[in-house]
């Protein structure tokens, strides 16, 4: 597994797939992780710098990770009513059928999305934070309302007169799984870490040896990139 892990070159940051010493430049190639950072890497992400919609940073991925979850539990079974004869029920058959308020979940995880997309800075991220919180309980809340129903048809033996029980399914663990995610990335939105890679770039005294290594071996590496270029 080793032997076919990409690798990157910390001088020229090309990557190379079972390698371990860079073909242009002799240097040992390093995980993505231990790449020397560029400068717009290192440079602090400012309160009002706007991300691009897929940057999964700052609970953002969680957040929609979790929402997406929760639309494809949507579609899958969340329990079945176990009779002489087994009758699955969705989350979507009961919105459509029985009780039109559990669109509300779809809507929600969609809403989610939308906020995800509308809040691309820390400031308004964590402005937001709350509201994400929010939305996954009500998820949350409507699951359960859906699942309680399930027990009550069940009683009431809807589907003739003899008695169900009910049997749980994926939709159930999906939908709860889904939910707790979208919490989880409301708690984390707009979330910093701890930034330990800061002092690194910004102070110079505490660069890694990566980098020295880098402005060593440069010059020599340059020429040999040169003479690289006009073989080809
Ligand atoms: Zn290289």
């Amino acid at each position: 597994m080793s032997s076919t892990a990409i690798l990157f070159c910390p001088f020229c940051r090309e990557c190379f797939e079972g390698l371990t010493h860079c073909p242009d430049h002799d240097l040992a190639l390093v995980s993505f992780e231990a790449l020397p950072k560029t400068k717009e890497e290192t440079s602090p992400l400012g309160e009002h710098d706007v991300l691009p919609a897929t940057d999964l940073r700052f609970g953002r991925g969680v957040a929609a990770l979790g929402a997406i979850t929760v639309l494809v539990g949507f579609l899958l079974p969340l329990g079945y009513l176990v009779g002489t004869e087994i009758i699955e029920i969705t989350p979507y058959w009961i919105a459509a059928a029985r009780r039109p308020s559990m669109w509300g979940v779809p809507i929600v995880a969609l809403f989610v999305l939308v906020i995800l997309v509308q809040r691309r800075t820390i400031a308004r991220m964590r402005g937001a934070r709350i509201v994400i919180v929010l939305l996954s309980i009500a998820i949350l809340i409507s699951e359960a309302i859906a699942v309680w129903g399930l027990y009550v048809a069940a009683a009431h033996q809807p589907f003739g007169t003899e008695p169900m029980h009910v049997q749980l399914a994926s939709g159930t663990f999906v939908i709860a799984a889904g939910g707790i995610l979208v919490a989880l990335g409301g708690v984390l939105f707009g979330k910093r870490k701890v930034e330990a890679t800061l002092p690194h770039g910004a102070g110079p005294d505490e660069e890694g040896p990566g980098i020295r290594t880098d402005d060593k071996h440069e010059p020599a590496k340059k020429k040999r990139d040169q003479s690289n270029a006009s073989k080809r």
